[in-house]
């Protein structure tokens, strides 16, 4: 959320074409404050172990609104695109060709801290890391086979929602 203030008025822009304007010193209420949207995706192997619905409901039964969801079947040169941050580690070609090997679900989830309650419902990278009950920790099989994606902070997501969806995937209700 993109806040600008001047003498008069803070103008608040939530979404792409969103704006909230109050008086300064009024706030917005903790809630406007809060509510992000995130990229998700239930990983090929995700997908080959039928958990698309599991994924889909721990995010769901947390808060979560998907407001964007699709099946693909990303290409070698998507994931690389996607993963890009990442180019020129160590496990850049494998990760690539996992994420290419087969369909996944890309989501969008909408909610307050969508961000990291996403990230705290899919647990940490490593599953032998990751808390009890999360997603990683009961169902991935190694670091890289870890059946599920979040964005790790606004900006990430912001470029990854836009790098699978376009303003007509995506609903409001
Ligand atoms: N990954 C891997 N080996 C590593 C670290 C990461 O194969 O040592 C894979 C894994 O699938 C991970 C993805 O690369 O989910 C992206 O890595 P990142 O560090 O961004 O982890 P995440 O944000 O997915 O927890
Ligand atoms: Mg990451």
């Amino acid at each position: 959320m993109t806040i600008k203030e001047d003498k008069i008025f803070r103008c608040a822009k939530i979404y792409d074409a969103q704006y909230i304007i109050v008086p300064r010193g009024v706030s917005y209420g903790v809630k406007e404050e809060i509510m992000e949207r995130t990229l998700s995706i239930v990983k090929p192997d995700g997908v080959a172990k039928n958990l698309i619905g599991e994924v889909i409901k721990r995010f769901e039964d947390n808060g979560l609104k998907v407001i964007g969801l699709k099946m693909i079947s990303m290409s070698k040169k998507e994931a690389e695109g996607f993963y890009a941050v990442h180019r020129g580690k160590s496990f850049f070609e494998s990760l690539t060709i996992f994420m290419s090997s087969g369909p996944s679900v890309v989501m969008v989830l909408e909610g307050e801290r969508a961000i990291s309650k996403t990230r705290e419902l899919m647990g940490a990278t490593d599953p032998d890391q990751a808390k009890k009950g999360t997603l990683r920790r009961q169902f991935a099989t190694n670091i890289e086979r870890n059946i599920v994606h979040g964005s790790d902070g606004p900006e990430t997501a912001a470029f990854e929602i836009g790098y699978f969806f376009n303003a007509l995937e995506i609903f409001k209700y």
